[in-house]
């Protein structure tokens, strides 16, 4: 069980394993072998970073029950994937900037991040666990009326600054059953447990490796519970998920 992050030191990208209030750099790659080294560093000396730099982020839409009542959608029979792009990646504390030149309605939505481990290629959902390095905290950033609007949603979802992750990646996560919630303004707006997903982990991972062959450091971003809303320009959100920590963001206006 390792939470391992990647940060900036001196205007140098490196990466370590969080261990109390330190970040210990790591030599090697989180994705074959590293080792710790002797060097640590203040977590509030060091900037955090995404986690990880993903080529694709894919997106599931619709994936628990009552987020699908909300919208008066009925339950899908399988798992509809969208994609967001690297572009829109941003990490801890990063601003998600309100793109207000196309869109007047930006939500939030808190979900599970996977974080693929190794290259996945029709994987079995029965070993799909072995492709995944570990889990963080995401946050599908939504144009709600784009996504209306066009009937793909590449626009809706794909803005710069839409895909916040992190703080971190926790290795050591059963993402069966764990307490998700978002927070707008320290107000609770999302609380549910990851066992309410409509597909699971390991379906979603054996699902998307069907269509698309992942790379080490891709996202599944596995879909957001009830509880959806908007934001605007000042507002702070926080992704908050059991055995993983909080990935919080403000919002601004463009500039
Ligand atoms: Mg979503």
């Amino acid at each position: 069980m390792l939470k391992l992050a990647r940060f900036l030191k001196d205007g140098i990208i490196k990466y370590g394993i969080i261990e109390g209030e330190n970040v210990i750099e790591i030599e090697g790659s989180i994705f074959s072998s590293f080792k710790k080294t002797s060097i640590a560093h203040k977590l509030d000396s060091v900037k955090l970073l995404a986690p990880c730099e993903p080529s694709k982020i894919i997106a599931i839409g619709l994936n628990y029950k009552a987020h699908a009542a909300e919208f008066n959608k009925p339950l899908p029979e399988e798992p509809m994937i969208f994609m967001k792009p690297p572009t829109a990646v941003i990490g801890q504390g990063d601003e998600i900037i309100y793109p207000h030149h196309m869109s007047r309605r930006v939500d939030y939505e808190g979900e599970l991040g996977v974080v693929i481990g190794k290259k996945a290629h029709m994987v079995k959902k029965e070993e799909a666990k072995d492709y995944i390095l570990g889990y963080t905290c995401f946050n599908d950033i939504t144009a709600r009326d784009l996504q209306g609007k066009d009937i793909q949603y590449i626009r809706a979802k794909g803005f710069d600054t839409f895909a916040p992750m992190g703080p971190w990646i926790e290795t050591g996560l059963n993402p069966m059953d764990v307490r998700i919630e978002t927070y707008l303004n320290g107000e609770k707006k999302q609380d549910t447990s990851t066992h309410d997903m409509i597909f699971d982990v390991y379906h979603l991972l054996s699902f998307v490796s069907h269509v698309m062959t992942l790379f080490p450091g891709d996202v599944i971003a596995t879909g957001t519970p009830s509880g959806i809303g908007k934001m605007e320009p000042g507002d702070r959100v926080e992704v908050r998920i059991e055995g993983i920590g909080s990935l919080v963001n403000t919002v601004n206006c463009e500039r």
